[in-house]
């Protein structure tokens, strides 16, 4: 799930979904291709609206608000997905993606939300406070108060910013 939000690199200015070869070679890289399939142009744009709009859903994480109309716009990007509920072989509930193309793809990754959310471990997926960044990151931090991608990257970048933003409200006063 990570890896699909971070198929976009703003800081890096890196786009996996630039080309639909670039998407097929992402679906087929983290094993998610069904026989067959190539991705359309269609696809190609409605991935990246996915992905935006999956990107939005985790703000409240860090503590933003989620943009107006990202509800519905994610829904119809999801359109036709469909989920088929089955009890595996552990007993455990399954909920593999019926149909192929991107539809199955999508299937797979909204499954994977739907886990870590009962597991508690979705909350912990957050999107860097850096709009310049907007890496997506997993906040292994006790107290869950993490909102920069990675310190090194984004957070003391941001505290550098901040700290010269005060040094010269300071000077100029
Ligand atoms: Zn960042």
């Amino acid at each position: 799930m990570q890896s699909f939000l971070n198929s976009v690199d703003l800081e890096e200015d890196r786009e996996d979904f630039a080309t639909v070869s670039g998407l097929a070679t992402w679906i087929a890289g983290h094993g998610l291709a069904s026989p067959g399939y190539v991705p359309s142009e269609g696809d190609r744009l409605r991935a990246i609206e996915v992905r935006e709009g999956i990107r939005d859903l985790l703000l409240p994480h860090g503590g933003d608000d989620v943009p107006e109309g990202t509800v519905s716009r994610l829904n119809d990007a999801l359109g036709t997905v469909l989920l088929t509920p089955v009890f595996a072989e552990d007993y455990g509930l399954r909920l593999p993606p019926a149909g192929a193309g991107l539809d199955a793809v999508l299937g797979r990754l909204l499954q994977i939300i739907y886990a870590s959310s009962i597991e508690g471990t979705w909350q912990r997926l957050k999107v860097c406070r850096n709009d310049a960044c907007r890496w997506a990151f997993y906040d292994a931090s006790r107290n869950r108060s993490g909102v920069w991608c990675t310190m090194a990257r984004c957070g003391s970048k941001m505290k550098a910013r901040s700290y010269r933003r005060r040094a010269q409200s300071a000077s100029s006063r």
